[in-house]
């Protein structure tokens, strides 16, 4: 990657990948440092954290779900 500055389509990729989970150390930087100056990206974040923690929730509960009698 270069070192340029992040666009915010670059950004809205990377958080729809969820890519900045694996993303070196440095990189991320360049990825917080975009957050705080831009809010739209900001609320991009924020919507793709809730997302991914729905859908984290989705996934184990799953068991729960399972009737008592279905055993
Ligand atoms: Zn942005």
């Amino acid at each position: 990657m270069s070192t340029d500055k992040l666009t915010c389509k670059q950004v809205a990729r990377i958080l729809s990948d969820g890519l900045d989970a694996q993303m070196p150390p440095a990189e991320r930087t360049r990825l917080r440092l975009h957050m705080v100056v831009c809010e739209a990206c900001r609320n991009v974040e924020q919507q793709f954290d809730l997302l991914r923690r729905l859908m984290r929730k989705a996934g184990p509960a799953e068991r729960d779900d399972i009737p008592d009698d279905e055993r």
